[in-house]
């Protein structure tokens, strides 16, 4: 087991759907907050001699808890918060906000990630997921990652070691810090471009309801959103899921959604595109399940 004194210091108990921002989640029989990298270097690697698969938690924008059963659900929250500036290169935390740090880095006068402007997301679940929009992702301005491996030890890797795709990585381990070479932009500019991708964003995205952003991969030269539409799913209810009027690759929470509530539209929504377009649709979103 966990000695006492790792589940007293780091055990929170509370429901997981406060973690999701789909606000979906029962209870976890471990769910950790470290407050120190070298105390979770220690959950890691118990972890693994228990042959326990740990969960890294960032801003929870694209986890969907179901019975996480003995998996040790791991909070970045409580480690301790890093932000340097060194010319063109910044380091940073995994657990600092992706707005955090388009705020930050702006009065630094320098800018890059405004791209993923408005995504719930922390830096560490950004890099896991390779997270992009508008044609770039997170990996453009990436130059090192550093990681907790299952041994607990502190691996630093370089960007040219990483591989990298559409929304993933060969990083599964628990990143803990990496470094980004931005470019040199004026606040106004930065300002400027922001707003603009949120105002899109809002205008394309339904950000009134808990939601995960998409929920699947777009397949080559397609997009999800369109093939869901064209098969007559848009606004489709189970329970208190739907996919979203707005964008039909979202999956909204309309107040009290259930894991299989959402589960349930997954397996229909893939069934009929698959039977209508011939096309398999791939799950985006992590369902911890
Ligand atoms: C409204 C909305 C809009 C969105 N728009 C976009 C978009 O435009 N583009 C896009 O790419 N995504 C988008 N997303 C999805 C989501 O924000 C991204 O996938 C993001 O990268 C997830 O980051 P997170 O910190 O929330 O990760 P989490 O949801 O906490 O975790 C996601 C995955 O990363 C892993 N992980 C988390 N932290 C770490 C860590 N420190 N080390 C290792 N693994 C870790 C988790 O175990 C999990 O497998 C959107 C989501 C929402 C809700």
């Amino acid at each position: 087991m966990f000695d006492s004194k790792m589940l007293t210091s780091f055990a929170i108990k509370s429901s997981l759907s406060k973690y999701s921002n789909m606000k979906i989640g029962g209870n976890a029989t471990y769910l950790l907050a470290p407050q120190s990298v070298s105390d979770l270097s220690s959950i890691v690697k118990e972890a693994k001699t228990q042959n326990l698969e740990i969960v890294p938690v960032g801003g929870g924008s694209n986890i969907l808890f179901g019975n996480v059963g003995n998996r040790v659900i791991i909070l970045d929250a409580y480690l301790p918060k890093i932000f340097q500036v060194d010319k063109k290169v910044v380091t940073v935390s995994s657990n600092i906000k992706i707005s955090s740090f388009i705020d930050k880095t702006m009065q630094h006068g320098l800018g890059g990630l405004e791209f993923i402007s408005g995504i719930p997301a922390h830096i560490g679940g950004a890099i896991h997921m390779n997270a992009g929009a508008f044609e770039k992702c997170i990996f453009d301005y990436l130059l090192w990652v550093e990681y907790v491996n299952l041994k607990g030890e502190i691996i630093k890797i370089d960007y040219n070691d990483l591989e990298f795709g559409y929304r993933t990585t060969s990083l599964q381990d628990f990143i803990v810090r990496a470094a980004f070479k931005l470019d040199k932009k004026t606040k106004k500019q930065i300002s400027a471009d922001r707003e603009d991708i949120i105002s899109k964003r809002f205008k394309r995205h339904p950000y009134d309801y808990p939601s995960l952003g998409s929920t699947f991969k777009n397949p080559v030269g397609m997009f999800a959103g369109q093939l869901i539409e064209e098969c007559g799913l848009k606004g489709l209810q189970i329970g208190d899921a739907q996919i979203s009027e707005k964008h039909a690759n979202f999956i909204i929470n309309r107040g009290n959604a259930s894991f299989s509530d959402v589960t349930k539209l997954i397996q229909i929504v893939q069934e009929t595109v698959t039977k209508q377009k011939g096309i398999e649709l791939e799950l985006e979103i992590k369902v911890i399940n």
